[in-house]
């Protein structure tokens, strides 16, 4: 009811909810309330939590953001939102999202942008930034959201949450709407990474409906969250310090490092020599994938149906016009272009290629450190408008994150300090399902 109450009196400022699920949250607190007389002692029970709506929620919409899913209703839960309902979290609603998960300002949602709650001038991030606000203005203690090249990342470190995306195969993606499926992974957002820890419990299971999900041992990842970082070697990409990074940032960064020198861990400088082409690759690959999956949204089986077609090819061409807004459709031109009869093996397999070179660069800096550290994102949160007529610069906003999602490492930011008032992020990268280590080094700072 707190929570609620705090929806009614503040989310009309931010808009981080598309839909607040209000009789389905008290039902569900009721049941959790009855388990917990009974001794559940799961720490999750009870703790209301918000979900991207990305998520698909029987009987409730799941719009992804769009025009398009608007009227959607899935028929199933996605296998995180069961596994939390089965921890005894309850669900306060589904949050504002970019359109179909593109963009990092929120800006692209059919339901409107999300302000920052730390500066109402200015974006969350995105495209996970109504789960990002929703934390930030206490709308929610904990929200899921999912992440492609930066979208947990980059609201967490604008918001000043932490954010956790899991490595690739982690978390089952079952009932997550597609995006660009060889890169999207659902994960966290938070206050702290003990709360990532205890989140992350609930949502980490091995799936058989998604068959990226990885069938590794399951872990507490609480456990590991009082070790010393005693011989704990920190590795410091001079890439991710170069040219395009905000001084200010760079030095609340540079902070954080003797922060972890001073608690025992050593750090080395190495180098990331492939990522200036992350970001191009990325746009080729994600694109790519995106005009496949939503190939899907066609007029016929569900979402938006335009009025009156008059065959079947104007069905598609305004069904998929109407419901898709405009940075869907460049990437969907985009990704159609890329593969293309003639084009496919200058881009898209060029660009798997860098993805390869992308992933060794890491899996030789796991050779010699444990985790790799640097900014989240190249500057703090920026004004509405700002970047919105330059898809580039836009694109620009993930430089550090999109590389961990090519090579499917975990990552996590975390807060670290204030420029002009605004949140700055220290982004975490880990090895392959390292994710406890990762935790306790973001706990150690926190
Ligand atoms: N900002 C990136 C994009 O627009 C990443 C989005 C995401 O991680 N879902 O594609």
């Amino acid at each position: 009811r707190h929570y609620l109450q705090r929806i009614k009196e503040r989310d009309g400022t931010y808009n981080s909810y598309i839909t607040v699920t209000e009789e389905a949250a008290l039902a569900q607190a009721e049941a959790a309330d009855q388990r917990l007389a009974a001794g559940d002692d799961n720490p999750l029970c009870g703790i209301p939590i918000a979900h991207k709506d990305i998520f698909c929620t029987t009987g409730i919409r799941t719009s992804c953001g769009s025009k398009m899913l608007d009227n959607f209703i899935a028929p199933y839960d996605a296998t995180i939102v069961e596994n939390y309902q089965k921890a005894g979290a309850v669900m306060l609603g589904k949050t504002n999202m970019d359109e179909f998960a593109m963009g990092s300002s929120n800006e692209t949602s059919y339901y409107g942008p999300v302000k920052n709650p730390w500066n109402t001038n200015c974006v969350p991030g995105g495209s996970s930034g109504g789960s990002a606000a929703a934390v930030a203005a206490l709308l929610a203690p904990a929200a899921t959201a999912s992440d492609t090249g930066g979208s947990i990342r980059q609201p967490a470190a604008l918001c000043n949450l932490t954010g956790l995306k899991p490595t690739y195969g982690r978390v089952s993606r079952w009932g997550m709407i597609a995006f660009a499926s060889s890169l999207d992974q659902a994960g966290t957002l938070t206050r702290t990474a003990e709360d990532s820890a205890i989140m992350l419990n609930a949502m980490a299971s091995f799936d058989a409906k998604d068959s990226t999900c990885v069938d590794e041992p399951l872990e507490d990842y609480t456990a590991k969250l009082g070790d010393s970082l005693q011989g704990l070697t920190i590795g410091i990409p001079e890439e991710y310090f170069g040219e395009g990074l905000n001084p200010q940032t760079a030095e609340r960064v540079q902070a954080a490092i003797k922060v972890y020198e001073s608690l025992g861990a050593t750090t080395k400088s190495i180098s990331l020599p492939h990522t200036h082409l992350a970001v191009p690759a990325y746009y080729v690959i994600a694109p790519a994938e995106c005009s496949a999956n939503l190939s899907r949204f066609d007029g016929v089986r569900y979402g938006h149906r335009c009025d009156d077609p008059k065959d079947l090819a104007d069905l598609y061409k305004r069904s998929r016009g109407e419901g898709f807004g405009d940075e869907v459709k460049r990437r969907i031109l985009v990704g159609t272009y890329a593969l293309s009869a003639g084009y496919y093996d200058a881009y898209y397999n060029k660009a798997q290629q860098v993805r390869r070179l992308i992933k060794q660069d890491f899996v030789d800096a796991f050779n010699q450190v444990d985790v790799v550290l640097g900014p989240t994102s190249p500057s703090p949160a920026f004004e509405f408008g700002a970047k919105s007529d330059d898809p580039v610069a836009m694109y620009l906003e993930d430089i550090y994150t999109i590389a961990t999602n090519l090579a499917g490492l975990p990552g996590l930011s975390i807060p670290c300090g204030m420029v002009d008032n605004k949140p700055v992020g220290l982004q975490l990268i880990g090895n392959y399902f390292a994710e406890s280590k990762l935790l306790n080094v973001a706990h150690q700072f926190q």
